[in-house]
């Protein structure tokens, strides 16, 4: 049974430790969450086209970059994601039955609205003019409203609906709650050589032989990963190599892996891992499934 254990957790920066695994689980772990967990995105935008006569001036639905650029920059807004209260439109509760274009309610698509109006010196249109359509809790979390989409000069204006609905990575990137993702074989430093590791001491990085302790082991994963960055300073290519020699050398933990990955903001870490593991024992359900048929 796999061992996880959270070495760090904000929203968006999750470091965990996976005991007693194997490389071919984390990568379909490291999948799931790229290209399964599901989430909301901007997926149509309807633009309002023509003109406007307001304080004796007339606006045009023009501006520096096209429709589509717009509609894609959209796409890649986070939308705060709530599995509690939004489904699939093919597994909607009202729509399911419906054919595709009839689809869309209250329970299976966000919808945000657009004005903005240009200025003299420009305005930035950015992800905060998005109005969501119904409740204030989901408007875009504040810390992505500065998220730019275009910028409009006097005369010019964007006015448009857009529609949020759930999908998956593996569709398209935008339904990807997940970035910076990555997993590595949990490692520890053996000092084999006290005298030649003194170079990197003397280099008074963070590190030091104090870390090691008796047993000449260094075994914390954070500073381990520290020391790894810090041993750059004598390794291949650098002139302290050569004396320096493998004066600590690294060892993996046979089954333990640290896997770290960001979110893009549409939910927090914790949801997305733990959403990851719901759709990867769907998986293996089907598999059993698929096995207890035919065996
Ligand atoms: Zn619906």
């Amino acid at each position: 049974m796999v061992k996880i254990e959270v070495l760090s957790e904000t929203e968006e920066r999750m470091k965990l430790l996976l005991k007693e695994t194997d490389r071919s689980f984390m990568n379909a772990l490291r999948r799931t969450l790229l290209s399964e967990v599901p989430k909301m995105a901007i997926d149509s935008v309807r633009f309002q086209l023509g003109t406007k006569e307001q304080d004796d001036e007339t606006w045009e639905t023009t501006g520096p970059i096209p429709d589509e650029m717009v509609a894609q920059r959209l796409a890649m807004v986070p939308i705060p994601t709530k599995f509690d209260r939004f489904h699939f439109q093919n597994l909607c509760p009202n729509c399911a039955n419906l054919v595709e274009d009839d689809r869309g309610c209250l329970e299976c698509q966000m919808i945000y609205t657009c004005v903005v109006f240009g200025t003299e010196e420009g305005t930035w249109v950015t992800a905060g003019d998005l109005k969501y359509l119904g409740e204030e809790s989901l408007e875009i979390g504040d810390e992505y409203k500065k998220i730019p989409i275009t910028k409009l000069m006097k005369g010019q204006m964007i006015e448009f609906y857009a529609t949020a609905v759930m999908g998956r990575g593996k569709d398209h990137v935008k339904w990807s709650p997940v970035c910076g993702l990555s997993f590595n074989p949990r490692k520890k430093a053996i000092l084999k050589n006290k005298s030649k590791a003194k170079i990197l001491w003397d280099m008074n990085l963070t590190i030091t032989s104090k870390d090691f302790g008796k047993e000449k082991i260094l075994e914390d994963v954070e500073k381990v990963t520290k020391l790894i960055e810090e041993m750059n300073h004598v390794g291949a290519g650098t002139e302290e190599s050569r004396e320096f020699n493998d004066a600590i050398v690294l060892e993996e933990f046979p089954g333990e892996f640290i896997l770290s990955f960001e979110t893009d903001g549409s939910m927090s870490t914790r949801v997305a891992f733990t959403k990851a593991i719901e759709e990867l024992k769907k998986k293996f359900d089907l598999l059993n499934e698929d096995f207890a048929a035919v065996l």
